[in-house]
């Protein structure tokens, strides 16, 4: 069932191509071609906005090469995300902050549980986002593995303070590649943590090493990976990990190699076209 529809995708979006070439031969003929009776105009719009997007939203030529040889499927599960939570893939990055108004409304405390909660005196986290890290956290104890958050929800005041500090110490430009300015910090989403040392010595760490491995189960994914620093904005950090989900989680997975930043970014692009 599966490979049929994988198969009937790849035929469907291969026959919009043709019907979109179609259209613009008959543009430069003569005779302009009338478009058969009774066909909706809905799919050939999403093929050319699934091009756009990928465009947009600057997508590797091999990742996109796949995508759109396999649209049916990749739009199925594309259309399976519509239905959660937009907070879950909203795209927050450098150029894409979030109001200076914006605070989860479901914020619970962290309590010691499966994990435990170091640094701060009170750490929140959206309730969705909590649940799923106490879910993870039981399965790293079952492991012998005990997973410390160090940092999870931060509102816009507080990263007006922290980025103000990191300027101080580091100097603007540094500055910029390990904290985030106000309104950029995926904090602010309360649906992010941070582990243990809060430094790179942490992907050693049993802790680090077993969270890279199983994470991804449990809807948390890496948002700024090793050597990504060029996409993300960022320096590579292995304690850094953003609640999406384990179904978009899956999406991220199995369609943009992983990487969160193109996945969210492809998604923003999708559902924000730009005009014509
Ligand atoms: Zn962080």
């Amino acid at each position: 069932m599966g490979r049929f529809r994988g198969f009937f995708g790849v035929f469907f979006f291969l026959f919009l191509m043709f019907a979109c070439a179609g259209e613009e031969g008959a543009a430069q003929g003569a005779a302009p071609k009338t478009p058969p009776a009774g066909k909706p105009p809905e799919p050939v719009r999403g093929a050319a906005a699934l091009e756009a997007a990928l465009a947009a939203a600057a997508v590797p030529a091999e990742m996109a090469r796949r995508i759109r040889e396999e649209a049916g499927p990749f739009l199925a599960a594309l259309g399976g995300l519509k239905d959660g939570d937009p907070f879950l893939r909203r795209l927050v990055d450098k150029g894409h902050p979030l109001p200076e108004t914006y605070e989860p409304d479901d914020l619970v405390e962290l309590r010691y549980k499966s994990y435990r909660a170091g640094f701060a005196d009170v750490m929140t986290l959206r309730r969705e986002a909590e649940a799923a890290l106490e879910e993870m956290a039981a399965a790293a104890k079952k492991a012998g593995i005990i997973l410390t958050v160090s940092s999870a929800y931060r509102s816009y005041r507080y990263q007006v303070g922290s980025f103000d500090r990191w300027t101080r110490r580091l100097g603007l430009a540094e500055a910029e590649r390990v904290s985030a300015r106000p309104g950029r910090s995926q904090h602010q989403l309360g649906l992010v943590v941070d582990f243990g040392s809060i430094s790179n010595d942490f992907a050693n760490t049993p802790a680090g090493k077993w969270v890279q491995a199983n994470a991804g189960r449990f809807g948390w994914s890496l948002s700024y990976p090793r050597g990504r620093e060029g996409l993300t904005g960022y320096a590579w950090e292995s304690w850094h990990y953003r609640y999406v989900g384990t179904k978009l989680q899956a999406f991220i997975d199995t369609w943009f190699g992983g990487i969160q930043q193109y996945a969210l970014r492809f998604i923003h692009e999708w559902e924000n076209p730009a005009g014509p």
